[in-house]
């Protein structure tokens, strides 16, 4: 990784339809899977957490990949991790889109503590894909409201089109 670049991306997709069914104990798994498949793209997760339908991921990225091939590689390594870790999920799936928006070194802990209480933050309501997202770009953590907005947001659906941004 590359010292001089630093390129920190809060990272947000939910399950196909919202389906609920990342419970507290798949997070408790999922989470360090990731991580460590981070670390083998040579990206780091520096928080990552869930609420039943979504996941969020703050992480630093290798300048060497894009934002696309990275969401791809989670996604894909992820999906295939779940359907053989817990059969019962195999109609189970990601959303094709995704939610990314760049984060301010200012803003990392904000965003990493927005990340860390997702079920205290969300309970059990299934979360609008543009809310939430909007929600994490202008309420970081509702305790907190010194800190920097995130620069900017991009929302993916999935057929490579952008149909949210700020900049
Ligand atoms: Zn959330």
């Amino acid at each position: 990784m590359s010292g001089l670049i630093r390129v920190v991306l809060h990272i947000n997709f939910h399950t196909r339809d919202d389906v609920p069914w990342i419970t507290q104990e798949r997070e408790a798994e999922l989470v360090p899977f990731v991580a460590k498949l981070l670390q083998g793209l040579d990206c780091k997760l520096i928080q990552g957490g869930a609420a039943s339908s979504h996941i969020h991921l703050l992480l630093e990225m290798s300048p060497t990949l894009s934002i696309q091939e990275l969401v791809r590689r989670i996604k894909g390594a992820s999906s295939h991790w779940i359907h053989r870790r817990w059969p019962e999920l195999k109609e189970e799936g990601w959303q094709n889109g995704y939610a990314v928006h760049s984060v301010h070194p200012d803003g990392w802990d904000t965003v990493a503590r927005y990340i860390q209480r997702q079920r205290e933050h969300h309970g059990d309501a299934r979360v609008q894909r543009a809310d939430e997202a909007v929600d994490a770009l202008q309420r970081p953590d509702e305790a907190v409201d010194s800190s920097p907005p995130p620069s900017n947001l991009a929302i993916f659906d999935g057929s490579g089109g952008v149909f949210l941004r700020w900049e």
